[in-house]
């Protein structure tokens, strides 16, 4: 069977759900300050009307003024009260419905008790219901069907009983009529159906931008860390670098360089492959995670080379010498199998260098003074740890 296309969006799955069950639930808010906004002007607009009705019946003027006061005064109450109780927007617009529909049907009784002739003119203002229901409170398109229905039957039967209503009256109040609950459900189908169109293309937009931010998140992540070993790479040191320089602690901190290089690497690659080199590497990186402290920051500054960034915040007392050689033990105890070594094991050479990150230029000049402390240890026969002290280097 044909449906409209804003009932097959409507009907759409979304999540676990369906598309009007989670627009319902998304323009709740919004929806219903306008449509309280929106009932209260209408209202309004209704209540002004007395004076008119005085004017031009004054015969059935008291009755209009009780019956606005008494009983479409308390619907609207009743009406907004209930707008206020906690519930679907869908119930809501509903009672909006009924109330518009009630009213309507209030002001066509209203007229019968009226004998004056002049209520046949009177009587159009009638149509000025459909267009406060589809237009102005924009109820959704098939509330606006049935709502429009009811108008209709209301309008045009009572019409018959208006004083001098005659076949030639009611045709010429259908010729005006028909067209206006026509073209105003139509106006409402657009509208309806746009709000909603617009409102997918919004949660498309979001859903995107979402999954765009973790993408990026993910891609920040990937950015900063070394494939191989998991650990940082160059791009993570110098952030965490930038942070420590940024925070408050640091102008008063000291931290430690320790520039870690593998002794004899290319000889191990050589005697066992270069995948067991690469496994070799991945050990020795998580070695050094594990001899490292929360505040450090691990990671592969080149080939075989690694580099610790140690910020002791916590003043635990453990200088970078002190790590350094913690870090040079452990790789040790890896025992991981070297027969080009003099020691039969892998071992690293460590440097070491203190000082203050209170620019972003120190970094550099630390990793560079590390570095010569790291030839100091190669050159002093490796597997040590040597520690540069104001340009002196000293072993540890
Ligand atoms: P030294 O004791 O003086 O440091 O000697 P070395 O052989 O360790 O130093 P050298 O700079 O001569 O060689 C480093 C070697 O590290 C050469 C290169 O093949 C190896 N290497 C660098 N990156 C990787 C890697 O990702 N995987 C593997 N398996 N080897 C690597
Ligand atoms: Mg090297
Ligand atoms: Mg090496």
């Amino acid at each position: 069977m044909y449906q409209l296309p804003y009932f097959k969006l409507l009907a759409q799955a979304s999540g676990t759900t369906t598309v009007k069950e989670r627009y319902d639930i998304d323009r709740h808010d919004q929806r219903l300050r306008t449509l309280r906004l929106l009932s209260i002007l209408v209202t309004i607009f209704y209540f002004s009307y007395i004076p008119v009705d005085m004017y031009l019946l004054p015969d059935i003027g008291l009755r209009s003024v009780l019956l606005r006061i008494f009983v479409v005064g308390p619907l609207v109450i009743l009406m907004l009260y209930y707008f206020g109780r906690p519930g679907p927007i869908r119930h809501k617009e509903l009672a909006s419905i009924i109330t518009v529909s009630l009213a309507t049907l209030i002001w066509c009784l209203g007229l019968l008790g009226t004998s004056d002739p002049r209520v046949l003119h009177y009587f159009y203002a009638g149509l000025v219901f459909q267009l406060a229901l589809t237009i102005v409170l924009a109820h959704p398109f098939e509330y606006s069907v049935y709502a429009s229905i009811f108008l209709c039957v209301c309008l045009y039967t009572i019409i018959w009983f208006l004083p001098g209503a005659d076949a030639e009256y009611v045709t010429n109040h259908l010729v005006v009529g028909v067209p206006t609950v026509v073209l105003t459900l139509m106006a409402n189908y657009r509208f309806s159906a746009e709000s909603l169109r617009l409102y997918l293309q919004r949660v498309n937009a979001e859903e995107l931008r979402a999954e765009l931010a973790l993408h990026n998140e993910t891609l920040d992540k990937l950015s900063h860390i070394d494939p191989l070993t998991g650990l940082a790479n160059r791009r993570g040191l110098n952030r965490r670098a930038a942070s420590l320089t940024r925070s408050r602690h640091v102008p008063d901190q000291y931290v430690a360089v320790i520039l870690i290089d593998v002794d004899h690497f290319k000889a191990f690659n050589d005697a066992y492959g270069h995948d067991a080199g690469d496994d070799c590497l991945r050990k020795i990186a998580s070695a050094l995670q594990g001899a490292c402290g929360p505040q450090d920051t691990a990671c592969r500054y080149g080939g075989e080379e690694f580099l610790v960034l140690h910020a002791d915040s916590s003043n635990s007392g453990i200088t970078g010498a002190l790590l350094a050689e913690r870090i040079r033990e452990t790789v040790a105890k890896l025992d991981i199998a070297h027969r080009k070594s003099d020691h039969g094991h892998v071992t690293v050479s460590v440097g070491v260098c203190a000082g203050l990150l209170e620019h972003d230029e120190a970094l550099t000049h630390l990793i560079k003074a590390a570095d010569q402390a790291l030839y100091a240890a190669k050159d002093t026969g490796r597997n040590r740890v040597s520690e540069d002290q104001n340009g002196s280097l000293a072993d540890v």
